[in-house]
């Protein structure tokens, strides 16, 4: 029987034959929804990734169950795991947090990253720090396509990209979900192109995540990708073509407005600043702003909202 959580665990004691007491350490801040935990009959295999110039060491684990074991290709979910590690380090600029990855007082820290596929999951992946659940349905028990791959390696970027945009800085409240959905789909994308050995990822988001925006856009349900989250409901159903794909879509645009640089600047500078607290729309702007030089005033921002955040069409004028 295996058992996980986000963090280390603490001690361990058995209570009678088949019985065992597990103790976790406590979390960093998290928010209540990424809480996470998994147990059962699980199939472990293990490996460790060093960051390349900190003294950063991240034990890695990937779990299936015993059934799946021989299907499990573990040695390429960790290239992927790796590959995506050092990227968004040098991405974002602000060390991996989760899994006990505190320095200690020599500077160096040591955390885990976890990522379980489980049978019958109810959604694709869910970003729990340091815990990624998956769907099943990404170990492939017959001869899987290029495409599968590529397709698996972006939901691994994905939800790596969610222990920055999400969980190290969440939204103030559902309106701005697009503040990590749109995101964690953007960089999926970015690391998988430039990160991994896969060359079309850009061409799979054009036909896949940017084709269901378009549809979506088109129904009597759309709404801006800041949207006006009344209740938890409406939250629900705002995980949709416009907050994952037209965003990422969006942000792909704005980073090539503002500049690859500048705009890696900002998230860099975002996360410095709001690392452990909660974000709106303005906090991101308002970085993007300081590294880019381009200032939106209220009225952009409003029309933004309005026109479902057309950046391409907004006019920021120049500061400096
Ligand atoms: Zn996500």
């Amino acid at each position: 029987m295996a058992a996980a959580l986000q963090l280390p665990v603490s001690s361990q004691e058995t209570v009678s034959r088949g019985m065992t007491t597990v103790t976790f350490a406590e979390t960093a801040l998290m928010s209540s929804y990424l809480i996470g935990f998994i147990a059962g009959p699980y199939h472990e295999v293990t490996d460790e990734w060093a960051h390349p110039d900190r003294d950063l060491t991240l034990h890695l684990t990937v779990l299936v169950r015993r059934a799946m074991a021989d299907h499990l290709d573990a040695e390429n979910l960790f290239t992927i795991t790796k590959q995506g590690l050092t990227f968004f380090h040098q991405e974002f600029g602000y060390p991996y947090p989760w899994g006990g990855a505190e320095p200690n007082a020599e500077g160096s820290a040591r955390g885990k990253y976890e990522q379980v596929f489980v049978p019958e999951y109810n959604a694709g992946a869910m970003e729990n720090p340091g815990l990624v659940v998956f769907t099943e349905r990404l170990i492939f028990d017959t001869a899987a396509t290029e495409a599968q791959h590529e397709l698996r390696a972006n939901v691994i970027m994905h939800e790596m990209a969610h222990m920055w945009f999400g969980d190290l800085v969440t939204m103030h409240w559902w309106d701005d979900l697009w503040l990590k959905e749109s995101f964690a789909d953007y960089m999926g994308s970015l690391a998988v192109d430039e990160a991994t050995d896969f060359d079309t990822a850009w061409v799979a988001f054009a036909n896949g995540r940017k084709a269901w925006a378009y549809v979506q856009d088109q129904l009597p349900t759309t709404h801006p990708i800041v949207a006006d989250i009344p209740d938890l409901q409406a939250a629900h159903q705002n995980f949709d073509g416009i907050t994952y794909a037209k965003g990422a879509s969006v942000l792909k645009q704005l980073a090539a407005y503002a500049g690859r640089d500048a705009f890696r600047q900002a998230a860099q500078r975002y996360f410095a600043r709001h690392a452990f607290g909660n974000t709106g729309l303005s906090d991101f702007l308002s970085v993007l702003h300081e590294t880019t030089g381009r200032t939106c005033t209220p009225g952009h921002r409003h029309g933004w909202r309005q026109q479902a955040f057309r950046f391409s069409r907004s006019r920021c004028p120049r500061t400096r």
